[in-house]
């Protein structure tokens, strides 16, 4: 057996794949070998565009030199020490950067390793800095509809994708659901009309039971994995608001749309919000290592600090957190971005996607295409006129994406939207590339599965 059939075979024996039905990995299978700047290649030598910044993670391509280099130069001094009562270098100068990109009235990291936990973090810290500040009832969390913060048992209780939830239902704890201000497909009405219904009704909410609200959790100006859905201008803004009138805590996901995603370094600056508790993860490191962060205020921070039997302190920790290779990774990442001014580059490239995903808005089964930076979805219907949906036993943004696939091109759907999220230094001729990859796979695919159901 040659090594790539031996890869194959024992792939499918020892592997179990995150959010994947295995089923479909037999049927399809993908090994990932290497990678060069945006490109991905598999062990049969195919090349890959990643159309999906390897799940929104990645910002500079893969390889990056700069962050190689930083990794190996941290690997002569050491690995990893812990963070738990111990500091190491890395991980001092990553948070002072940190407190410089972020919403100025954020200033505190507490480290670590995931975007779940981050979230995870900033869920205990709001619940714990009402009770060390002797508000023993604030105790439940408010979270919009369709919002997605992990899958950890605490980031889904504070998540409302019934698809990925539904079956968590009896373990997780009760959060207050808010709805979510959906544009599409809330028929004619106008985004400030459903801004407007949407904050009325967290107001509602926030006045009726704020005694035992601790804080709200959302994401910021955009939900990801809850189908790319873009918040109307000011809601964001409207909910700060309402958190300040009610003495709620403001706690902003900020890991999908963090590091300039949006084509801000963070999306809350669209609409100049401070958050209390900010989480921050996938783009911290370009793409490379598993870093998380949850930033917070001082007030906060505060509320933990005193001498041990005040019984005040945060015990909370995670083995890895703070690891210094990660941690030096993520900094020569963030110096990228200023020697490159990143987020000004970013901002032709939103406007270069913007223009080629017009030319698929005239597409018969394109319902909407929602973009907020390079943060892009785009839905797939049966028929774009009523908006009639695919059956979603069809999986036609599965299938859309294996045909993406096929022609070079790799990302993953949120049922039938298709997720287009490339690496931020994508260059014009890539992000072209990608968006006609993206265009025939649709057209394709589509008319088959339309022909199949008449
Ligand atoms: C991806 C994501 C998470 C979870 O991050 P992990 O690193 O996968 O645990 C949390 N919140 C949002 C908004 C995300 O997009």
């Amino acid at each position: 057996m040659n090594q790539q059939k031996a890869l194959l075979e024992d792939s499918k024996n020892y592997l179990w794949l995150p959010f994947t039905q295995m089923t479909d990995y037999e049927r399809d299978p993908l090994i990932i070998e290497s990678g060069e700047g945006i490109k991905l290649k598999d062990i049969d030598g195919k090349e890959y565009l990643d159309g999906y910044s390897s799940l929104w993670l990645n910002v500079h391509g893969h390889r990056k030199k700069e962050i190689d280099d930083a990794i190996k130069k941290q690997l002569d001094a050491i690995s990893h020490s812990t963070l738990l009562g111990a500091a190491n270098v890395p991980a001092i100068q990553l948070a002072k950067k940190l407190e410089q990109i972020t919403p100025k009235n954020l200033k505190r990291t507490f480290y670590s390793d995931s975007g779940a936990e981050s979230v995870e973090i900033a869920i205990k810290m709001a619940y714990q800095y009402w009770q060390n500040k002797g508000f023993k009832k604030k105790t439940k969390f408010v979270t919009l509809s369709n919002g997605y913060h992990g899958d950890t048992v605490g980031a889904i209780s504070v998540g409302a994708v019934d698809l990925y939830h539904r079956v968590y239902g009896s373990l997780m704890f009760e959060s207050i659901k808010a709805p979510f201000p959906l544009v599409y497909r809330s028929g004619k009405k106008n985004p400030d009309a459903i801004r407007d219904h949407a904050l009325a009704e967290l107001r509602e909410i926030f006045q009726s039971r704020h005694e035992e609200i601790a804080g709200i959790t959302m994401e910021s100006i955009i939900q990801g994995a809850g189908g790319m859905n873009i918040m109307p201008k000011g809601y964001l803004k409207g909910v700060e608001l309402l958190c300040k009138e009610y003495d709620i805590l403001l706690i902003i996901d900020e890991v999908a749309t963090g590091f300039g995603r949006t084509g801000k370094m963070f999306a809350v600056e669209h609409e100049d919000v401070q958050p209390d508790l900010m989480t921050i993860a996938k783009g911290i490191t370009g793409g490379y290592l598993p870093v998380a962060a949850t930033m917070t205020t001082e007030e906060i921070y505060d509320a933990f600090h005193g001498e041990y039997e005040e019984m005040k302190t945060f015990f909370h920790g995670h083995s890895y957190t703070g690891n210094q290779l990660g941690c030096a990774a993520a900094l020569a990442n963030l110096e990228i971005y200023e020697k490159e001014n990143l987020i000004e580059q970013v901002q032709k490239k939103i406007a270069i996607v913007k223009e080629g995903l017009d030319e698929l808005k005239d597409l018969e089964y394109v319902g909407d295409i929602r973009q907020l930076g390079l943060m892009c979805g785009i839905e797939l219907v049966r028929d774009n006129i009523t908006n009639e949906p695919f059956p979603w036993k069809e999986r036609v943004g599965y299938r859309s994406t294996l045909k993406m696939r096929e022609l070079g091109m790799l990302t993953r759907p949120l049922g039938d939207i298709i997720v287009f999220m490339p690496p931020l230094a994508s260059t014009e001729e890539e992000l072209k590339q990608m968006i006609s990859i993206m265009k025939q796979a649709i057209e394709e695919t589509c008319k088959e599965m339309a022909g199949v159901g008449n």
